[in-house]
């Protein structure tokens, strides 16, 4: 038997009006985060469980705090220290946790496709918190979030990404976001850190940092330096001098924001990072409100379209 269960596996499965929604359930939730007794029943009942077989401290933590703000019942599995040391594959665990009868199955994996492969296997909601270089739609919209609190809009809001996009899920993710509600995204790397076919994307593409003066915000990326397998730049020096943020580059009236975890002085200098303009703790307070708005959405909007994938029948 094949039924159908809404996944948010990508940004590609939001409809523009989806991610509004989102994000508008959010302010919404972040209302609830001022009073003093913080907890709703809305999940009463329901589990969400977090498979990592990567390190995370955002992103964990917040669905964590999410889904137990929303009342659900949790359930963490880190791939070190389980079955996965003794080899055990993907699909397997998937299956195992599966019978569990979770709701919810948020995982975040170093391959590409892993969220499908996990959707496909099971009844459960899946979340994609992070393939590989290839998807963390839960981080991209969180950054809207952000970026419509802190400027009021997205329409038409410029938002330069500074840094290793090649590497980055992040930089894949939020460019289609930005897209996606009417911003203007713009990369700006040097040629190595670009992926091959970067026009693709969708994006304006700078080698020189210098356009970073025109935009409303702007977005730094971390140098990935656990996916790099070659030398990608000259010296981590050279890559500061050249497309570090630092306070000569950020003028009065932008806005910078940066995914975490940080290298301050390579990628941002720490001066900008804890100046008055960052956005950073900001950005961690919206990934819970998004991330309690995206366990609402999926468990809750009947009419939600977020891509649907076929489950195989388990035994
Ligand atoms: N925390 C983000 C991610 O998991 C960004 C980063 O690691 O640089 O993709």
């Amino acid at each position: 038997m094949t039924t159908e269960r809404r996944h948010l596996l990508a940004v590609g499965d939001l409809t523009r009006a989806d991610a509004e929604r989102i994000l508008d359930t959010a302010s919404a939730l972040e209302r609830s985060l001022d009073r003093e007794m913080k907890k709703l029943p809305t999940l009463r009942g329901r589990l969400v469980l977090n498979l990592f077989y990567e390190s995370s401290t955002r992103t964990l933590s917040s669905f964590e705090l999410a889904a137990k703000r929303l009342s659900a019942d949790t359930m963490v599995l880190r791939a070190s220290g389980s079955s996965v040391d003794k080899g055990e594959s993907l699909r397997d665990t998937a299956l195992t946790l599966a019978a569990y009868d979770p709701d919810v199955i948020v995982i975040r994996h170093p391959h590409i496709g892993a969220s499908q492969l996990v959707a496909a296997a099971t009844h459960a909601h899946v979340i994609n918190a992070g393939d590989g270089k290839h998807q963390h739609p839960t981080q991209a919209l969180l950054d809207l979030h952000t970026i419509r609190d802190a400027l009021g809009r997205l329409d038409g809001v410029t938002v330069a990404i500074v840094g290793d996009v090649l590497h980055s899920r992040v930089a894949r993710s939020l460019v289609e976001a930005l897209l996606l509600v009417g911003a203007e995204p713009l990369l700006i790397a040097p040629p190595t850190l670009l992926p091959r076919n970067v026009e693709a994307l969708g994006a304006k593409v700078s080698h020189s940092i210098d356009p970073l003066a025109d935009v409303d915000v702007v977005y730094v990326l971390r140098m990935q330096a656990e996916r790099m397998e070659a030398s990608y730049v000259p010296s981590l020096r050279e890559y500061t001098a050249l497309y570090g943020v630092t306070p000569d580059r950020v003028r009065p009236g932008q806005v910078v924001m940066h995914p975490g975890p940080m290298n301050r002085g390579v990628e941002i200098d720490p001066r900008v990072a804890d100046s008055g303009a960052s956005l950073v703790t900001t950005q961690v307070r919206s990934g819970l409100v998004v991330r309690m708005a995206v366990l609402y959405d999926l468990l809750t909007a009947p009419g939600l379209h977020v891509a649907p994938v076929p489950v195989m029948e388990v035994a």
